[in-house]
């Protein structure tokens, strides 16, 4: 009998994999805790990624999504551009000529989910994975359990299948954001050419405000804050359900951007304080992390993809392109052992794919802890142009 093979969780790793093992005709069953998501939820605007050729858009293309993708409305650019918290201009680049617009999450997963009619079992919250006999069982909230010979962990962050392979848990970055949004930018004429058509960025006092232009011609933006502690927000009494006076403590308080320039500041005020349709929600969380080289001892019949294997901060853009490209390894070697063997063999095959991801994966944790740090120390600004001018002659900047 073929191994049974679960995957637990539906975002960009567990839907790259389910896409791939549907598409090569290897049974599996997927769960994910959410309710299906409707397409007024995928619609709203969602933070951008930027998907890289050697990963995300490599197993985009093994999907079988590349023209799909390709016909996405482009509404994010690969133009950069950076400011100092004095809202000065000190970099800009149109993308190098790249051919690669960032893709809002939410149409991400739309396209994913469209390569796998109706096949996720959705509001399944997985409690427990636990070995016996040889296989494993998953226990579900309100849910009957049910027994496989592979499960994979694809549950991002705090994953539940984690604890079957490592008690090494997720740590705090230092870092906690707030994640904020601005349908129909254009009506704010000064703010629309401050973004731009890409990406901003504005740091300093290690803070930083990070923009990417999203669906609904909106800016999607980030306020990424260090912090001493995870419950740093609460602490400050901030609460995203109460938006005006979330506004005012970011825009007077020093700890936050009372001394930012006025533009940055406007948009602050903007997202908290003018009525939107539609409204977004306000995120606030701390970023977690694990440290580079963190691995496990392979386990036989479990293994993890994605932020499940190895969380990051988002500072090198890899979470996302990382989580694909396990998954694009994984089933790979899932597949040919089915088709060549009929299932024999998977541990290895899976064994082969964990010793591979670590090895990878260790140096862009490494690439983006060192990001962190230049983004958050105090000469920010001056650090990350020169990083940028490293990479290829820039535009000069237009101000
Ligand atoms: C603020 C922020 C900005 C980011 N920006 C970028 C970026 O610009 N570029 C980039 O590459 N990456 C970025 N990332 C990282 C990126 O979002 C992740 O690396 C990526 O989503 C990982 O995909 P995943 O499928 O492994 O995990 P997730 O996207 O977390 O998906 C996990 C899935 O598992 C489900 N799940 C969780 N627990 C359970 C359970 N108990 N039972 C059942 N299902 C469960 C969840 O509902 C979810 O659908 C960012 C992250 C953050 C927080």
């Amino acid at each position: 009998m073929p191994p049974k093979i679960a995957i637990l969780g539906a975002g960009p790793a567990g839907l790259t994999i389910a896409s791939l093992l549907h598409k090569n005709n290897v049974p599996f069953t997927i769960y994910d805790l959410r309710t299906a998501p409707s397409s007024d939820l995928l619609s709203l605007p969602s933070g951008s990624l930027d998907l890289h050729e050697e990963s995300g858009l490599l197993a985009l293309e093994a999907c079988g999504l590349t023209s799909a993708y390709q016909k996405l409305p482009g509404v994010c650019t690969e133009e950069t551009l950076i400011t100092g918290k004095d809202g000065i201009l000190k970099y800009q680049d149109d993308g190098h000529g790249g051919t690669r617009p960032e893709v809002p999450r939410n149409d991400l997963l739309h396209l994913l989910l469209s390569s796998l009619p109706s096949l996720v079992n959705w509001e399944h919250k997985l409690l427990s994975c636990t070995a016996s006999d040889g296989k494993w069982t998953v226990t579900f909230q309100g849910r009957d359990p049910a027994t496989f010979d592979l499960v994979i962990g694809a549950d991002g962050a705090w994953s539940r299948v984690r604890s079957a392979v490592t008690d090494v848990h997720p740590h705090f970055s230092g870092i906690s954001y707030i994640g904020m949004t601005i349908p129909h930018l254009p009506r704010y004429p000064d703010l629309n050419r401050l973004v731009g058509t890409g990406s901003f960025w504005a740091l300093g006092s290690n803070k930083a405000i990070m923009t990417h232009r999203g669906s609904l011609d909106s800016v999607h933006f980030y306020l990424m804050i260090q912090s001493a502690s995870t419950a740093y927000f609460e602490e400050k009494n901030l609460d995203p359900r109460d938006r005006q006076a979330l506004g005012q403590q970011l825009l007077t308080k020093p700890e936050f951007f009372a001394d930012w320039a006025p533009i940055l500041k406007e948009m602050i005020r903007v997202a908290c304080e003018d009525n939107h349709d539609p409204v977004c929600d306000v995120e606030m969380k701390p970023l977690y992390m694990f440290n580079p080289g963190q691995r496990w001892d392979h386990v036989q019949g479990v293994t993890l993809v994605g932020d499940a294997a190895h969380l990051m901060t988002p500072f090198a853009g890899e979470g996302v392109n990382l989580a694909m490209l396990d998954s694009l390894e994984l089933a790979n070697n899932i597949i040919t052992t089915y088709k060549d063997k009929g299932g024999e063999g998977m541990d290895d095959a899976v064994k082969a794919y964990e010793e591979k991801m670590f090895s990878r994966t260790e140096k862009k944790m490494k690439k983006t802890l060192r990001n962190q740090k230049i983004l958050f120390a105090d000469d920010a600004v001056e650090a990350i142009v020169r990083m940028f001018n490293s990479f290829g002659q820039p535009a000069p900047p237009a101000n």
